[in-house]
């Protein structure tokens, strides 16, 4: 039998599936049969693909039930949060059916005189999509969609820990490509525990044309290195550190509802969180008292269970690298105003926790924390607060809270970031360019710009 590997659920760590560990050969041969599936794609019409994409859409959506509760056992999320990654996730294909008929060109007469210049846009080619556990569905469907609406083929390598939610989607795929007669092979799953492999294979081959990736930063520069050889078009959606800021005069009663939707969804694994809560002083203390109340009331436990607001991490090394974290923190000076303790049992929980006096260098305000952690700070002048925000090496989200109209204008226009929410805790949209600056990466997913990613420019002189 071919080689497999085990998928577990991280709430209970029993092993719940195995999938195929592909290697070498099938990476390849599943190459091939992208380049063929593109082909017969491009005889699809911009309204054929949009259609394929609805139904796609509709699908999902009729089974949320079952993507949700594969997504919570091998992710660990609560049920109804996976219920809204699966509308989130479903969203894209939504919104790129609507997007796959609006592919824009222009022409204009040239200055000369001498004739007209026509300016179009064609698919990239065969594209590689590398994701990871944190969103098992929405991290992949948000790279997908745009590749399917400007007429490319696509092969995902979905984290070890998470496949089985996208081989539930590649049937769902399939099935509505197949109902329009279109190519079997134009989305392809491939699983492996040989991800460093996988890519460069794939990357080395001149018929891959573009890498799709989202994950860490680290992984990110080694891919952005490969794909030099080859000069292949690259996104890259990596890491974050965003900060939380809270001016003199923002509405606590919206700050700390806000604060738990920034911090807490996806139990804090999200790129997106917010890592670092910069507080003016007249407010820290309120602040911080209602924010350790608020984080006190959430119920750690199995996703599946009634009334769980907060999953397990996804593995161990993730549980105990949020552990040390804080005790480093502590050690350096911090205090813990609620949480901080690795419980006993099954299962690779760390509860929510909030931590305030954090020195400056303290590690947990450089790294990303990707768990239920949040870390309070002060600032005097708004300046002070800026420069804290800003400190930080990566630009991938930033959130700001003011009741005044010139103090808002300021944190959009001064917070380094791909993406600033002014008095919002929540600001994905598959219809908003997700992704960062820096060290966060480049590319943008979602939005009118989402599709470009996907598309070559291509110059006609008539
Ligand atoms: P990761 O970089 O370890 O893994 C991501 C994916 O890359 C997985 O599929 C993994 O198997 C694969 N991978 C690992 N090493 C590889 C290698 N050497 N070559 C090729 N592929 C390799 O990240 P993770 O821990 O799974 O995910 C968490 C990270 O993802 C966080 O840093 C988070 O901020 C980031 N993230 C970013 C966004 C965004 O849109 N910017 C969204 C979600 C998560």
């Amino acid at each position: 039998m071919a080689k497999q590997f085990d998928v577990l659920n991280p709430a209970t760590e029993d092993v719940i599936a195995q999938v195929p560990d592909t290697g070498k050969d099938e990476w390849l041969a599943a190459l091939g049969r992208a380049v063929e599936a593109q082909r017969a794609w491009a005889e699809f019409s911009p309204r054929g693909r949009a259609e394929v994409l609805r139904a796609v859409y509709e699908k999902i959506t009729a089974r949320t039930d079952e993507f949700a509760r594969t997504m919570t056992k091998e992710m660990g999320k609560p049920l109804a949060e996976a219920k809204g990654e699966v509308a989130y996730g479903a969203e894209y294909f939504r919104w790129f059916a609507e997007e796959a008929v609006r592919i824009p060109g222009r022409l204009g007469r040239a200055p000369a005189g001498n004739g007209d210049i026509a300016v179009t846009r064609v698919p990239v080619g065969p594209v590689l999509a590398i994701t990871p556990w944190n969103f098992p569905l929405a991290m992949a469907t948000r790279k997908i969609a745009p590749a399917m609406a400007a007429g490319c083929p696509i092969v995902v390598k979905p984290a070890a820990e998470t496949p089985l939610t996208m081989l539930l989607v590649a049937d769902v795929i399939g099935e509505a490509v197949a109902e329009a007669g279109g190519p079997k092979d134009l989305v392809q799953i491939l699983t492996t525990t040989d991800s460093a492999g996988l890519s460069e294979t794939l990357m080395a081959d001149e018929r891959l044309r573009k890498i799709t990736f989202t994950g860490s930063t680290a992984v990110g520069k080694i891919l952005v290195k490969q794909s030099a050889d080859n000069l292949l078009r690259t996104s890259m959606e990596l890491g974050g550190n965003a900060p939380f800021v809270v001016c003199e005069d923002a509405d606590l009663d919206l700050v700390v509802e806000c604060a738990m939707q920034a911090k807490m969804r996806n139990g804090g694994e999200a790129c997106i969180a917010a890592n670092r809560f910069i507080v003016h002083e007249s407010l820290a203390g309120e602040f911080t008292e209602r924010l350790t109340q608020r984080m006190s009331e959430v119920t750690m436990g199995n996703g599946l269970d009634d009334g769980v607001t907060l999953g397990p991490m996804i593995t161990a090394k993730q549980r105990d690298g949020i552990a040390e974290l804080v005790d480093k923190a502590v050690a350096a000076g911090a205090t813990v105003t609620t949480g901080g303790e690795v419980p006993e049992g099954k299962g690779y929980f760390y509860p929510a926790t909030v931590l305030i006096d954090v020195p400056a260098d303290a590690p947990i305000l450089r790294q990303e924390i990707f768990g239920p952690v949040a870390t309070v700070t002060t600032f005097a002048d708004l300046n002070e607060g800026i420069a804290a925000a800003n400190d930080t090496e990566f630009g991938l989200a930033a959130y700001g809270f003011s009741e005044n109209v010139h103090t808002c204008h300021r944190l959009a226009e001064e917070l380094k970031a791909g993406m600033v929410g002014i008095n919002r805790g929540a600001i994905s949209d598959a219809a908003a360019p997700f992704g960062g600056i820096k060290q966060s990466g480049f590319g943008r997913e979602g939005g009118a710009e989402g599709i470009d990613e996907y598309l070559n420019v291509k110059y006609l002189a008539l």
